[in-house]
């Protein structure tokens, strides 16, 4: 799996010109974060007017609850965990979420496809939804999440809330 470099001049264009937009689910104001909240942003909101918006949660599409124990990246991010090289773990426990989040990404997918998305416009941070900085064992890197791995490495260009 490999990441493409886009500019972010680039990523936003191609938001501009999408009909259908895949979203994280938690930016348009759906409850679904790991913390029972979610993360609803005017100006995601705004970016999206006039467009077909396929709203998911990857952790709760693969089976998490709400709310549910934070999960981190141990051992690389995204394009790791496709590779068999990283796990995600919860933050305190440990508990390896992996399969779920995987599950969760490959229903992301699907649904972009179903539905002809070309462009998603994710949750920056998240271990399934961060495109350009994820939490692994605890600190802020480079990287993206699994699901915005999966996404970029079938071509479609991923965007977060904070390229807006
Ligand atoms: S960032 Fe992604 S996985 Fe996390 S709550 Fe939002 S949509 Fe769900």
């Amino acid at each position: 799996m490999t990441t493409e470099a886009v500019s972010r001049e680039e990523r936003v264009a191609a938001l501009r010109e999408a009909r259908v937009v895949l979203v994280s689910a938690c930016l348009i104001g759906e409850a679904c974060r790991f913390d029972g909240r979610s993360k609803r942003s005017e100006r995601v909101l705004e970016a999206l007017e006039g467009k077909e918006v396929v709203p998911v949660c990857p952790e709760v599409g693969g089976g998490m609850p709400i709310p549910r124990a934070p999960v981190e990246l141990s051992g690389g991010t995204g394009v790791d965990v496709w590779a068999g090289r990283a796990r995600a773990l919860e933050r305190e426990a440990g508990v390896d979420r992996t399969d779920a989040f995987l599950r969760g990404a490959r229903l992301a997918l699907e649904a972009a496809r179903k539905f002809g998305a070309t462009v998603a416009l994710l949750k920056e941070k998240s271990p399934s939804c961060g495109t350009q900085r994820v939490y692994e064992a605890g600190v802020l890197r480079p990287g993206e999440g699994i699901t915005a791995a999966l996404l970029r490495a079938e071509g479609m260009t991923v965007l977060s809330d904070e390229d807006l």
